[in-house]
């Protein structure tokens, strides 16, 4: 018998995190924080996973929508082991340590008194624990060592990988966690198992979103360059808003092709904050993870300005300059957010954004705004600015396109598939589609704090 719980935050999905058990082993799928809700709320329901502790604890990459409260439930079953790859080990802590700075700033800015859910030295004790494994490892865990289990790699980012696990009667489950099938700039794309599987946990991120067939990463590196080429041209600023981890890395790379292939001037990139820290254990892990070029390093090969410490200087932009910041969504009290500041008014300046943004967030904002309305780059109040600058956008996603989801679900067939990681409208389209397609497979969009019993 195995049971499926998903224990995603009461109301809305984006704590990601999933109890799995399997005849009497117990094992937790990521332990993810809510990256728009603040306090308790951004934690996963695990009161559901109750008194009796978990055998194990899989954290499938390092985005804190994955990683975030493993401390939080590890804390709570000290005896769970807790299994990852080595990328996701050494850039994990990285982004964790990260994480309580930001929520120690939270519980002062905002009174937020939950904050932090554990100090630097309870992050170190809990690492310690951590047990990492190398991709297409068979290993075994829980109750009379009767589970099977392997990590596949996602190429989502460094490290990212999907679960399987196997019965001891054969019956087996992987979970995707956040995969991209087609290779990135830096990275290969996901290496999955193409067959034995009879319960599909997939993420279904771009469920929503029809694929563009003619879409290809070489044209719209192009356009990309073009972009830039013309803001440079009349000595703009070029503000690229990106995550620290993952977009910041392989847009660095990329600009740096651009320069070197002379399709936009050597001008200085300014690039700063965690993006650094990650980009550094991007090199850390040159020789040792999937690559698309094994051993090259990003810092050794690319000149780069940093940006002044935080809360050091005033971050001023400067004209004819590249800005590859985080956050990606222009979050308050962020690099990409105080340059947005300076950018948006000016006609001459680009805003080029790389990414998903949640609607409900600066970036978002600008995207649903007009050029020439009045648009607010902070949460509560504050000063709006006008809207003269340039704005484009593009796709280079770290999520696979539905296409390419259905087509990994109809060649493993399950007889059963769990759809997650989606908005409600993407989560719809795709299990009505999967329904059409598969019609013997049961399709289930798992709720929040609900359990469901598969064969
Ligand atoms: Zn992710
Ligand atoms: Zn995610």
């Amino acid at each position: 018998m195995i049971t499926f719980t998903n224990l995603s935050g009461a109301s809305e999905i984006g704590s990601h995190s999933y109890l799995v058990e399997i005849d009497d082993t117990r094992i937790v799928l990521d332990a993810g924080m809510h990256p728009k809700k603040e306090g308790n709320a951004a934690k996963p329901q695990y009161e559901l996973i109750g008194e009796r502790s978990p055998d194990a604890i899989f954290v499938t990459h390092s985005h804190l929508d994955h990683i975030g409260t493993l401390p939080v439930v590890q804390e709570k079953y000290p005896q769970a082991e807790v299994y990852m790859t080595n990328g996701t080990f050494v850039i994990g802590s990285a982004m964790l340590h990260n994480s309580v700075n930001v929520m120690t700033s939270k519980r002062t800015q905002d009174g937020i008194v939950e904050y932090p859910f554990y100090t630097h030295s309870q992050l170190d004790d809990v690492s310690r624990e951590w047990i990492a494994r190398d991709y297409k490892q068979n290993f075994r865990l829980g109750k009379k060592d009767g589970v099977l289990a392997s990590l596949h790699d996602a190429g989502h980012i460094l490290g990212s990988c999907g679960v399987r696990l196997e019965s001891p009667s054969g019956k087996s489950i992987f979970y995707t966690g956040d995969v991209q099938f087609n290779p990135q700039s830096l990275i290969p794309g996901a290496d999955f198992p193409t067959s034995d599987i009879d319960i599909l946990v997939m993420e279904c991120t771009h469920g929503a979103t029809p694929t563009d067939t003619s879409y290809t990463r070489e044209k719209e590196l192009l356009r990309l360059a073009k972009a830039i080429r013309e803001t440079l041209a009349i000595n703009g600023i070029v503000l690229i808003p990106v995550f620290a981890l993952g977009k910041s890395q392989e847009l660095l790379y990329e600009i740096e092709q651009f320069r070197k292939k002379g399709l936009i001037p050597n001008v200085p990139i300014h690039f700063g904050g965690l993006s650094t820290k990650v980009t550094l254990l991007y090199d850390k892990l040159a020789d040792t993870t999937p690559r698309r070029l094994p051993g090259y390093r990003l810092r050794e090969s690319i000149d780069i300005s940093s940006l002044p410490r935080k809360n050091k200087k005033p971050l001023v932009a400067s004209p004819g300059n590249i800005y590859l910041v985080s956050s990606g969504m222009m979050s308050e009290h962020t690099a990409s957010n105080k340059i947005a500041a300076q950018v948006l008014p000016r006609k001459q300046d680009s805003i080029l954004f790389v990414g998903y943004s949640d609607p409900d967030s600066p970036a978002g904002w600008l995207k649903e705004a007009k050029a020439g309305e009045s648009v607010r780059l902070k949460e509560k109040g504050g000063q709006t600015y006008p809207y003269n600058c340039r704005t484009e956008r593009f796709s280079f996603s770290g999520h696979a396109s539905r296409n390419a989801l259905l087509d990994y679900a109809c060649r493993l067939k399950p007889s059963t598939i769990m759809l997650v990681h989606g908005d409600p409208a993407a989560s719809a389209w795709m299990k009505s589609t999967l329904e059409e397609m598969l019609p013997d497979s049961q399709i289930i969009i798992p709720e929040p704090g609900q359990s469901y019993n598969i064969s």
